[in-house]
């Protein structure tokens, strides 16, 4: 419940980046190896987050995926 909380209160800035470079942009954290296998095995439909700051990403053709 404290998690959802906070998530909420985080969308009240910018709730989503981009998935740039292999890299969020809300961040600038690169996404680790790990990370980005599952993100690339997941269906487009399904909502990441970073785990850093908690945006949304969001998967483009510059994602590096
Ligand atoms: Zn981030």
């Amino acid at each position: 419940m404290a998690l959802y909380e906070k998530l909420r209160t985080q969308k009240g800035g910018v709730g989503a980046a981009a998935l740039h470079q292999r890299r969020c942009t809300g961040c600038q954290l690169g996404i680790d190896a790990a990370e980005l296998s599952v993100i690339k095995k997941a269906p487009s439909d399904e909502v990441i987050r970073c785990e850093e700051c908690s945006r949304i990403l969001v998967r483009t053709s510059e994602s590096g995926l």
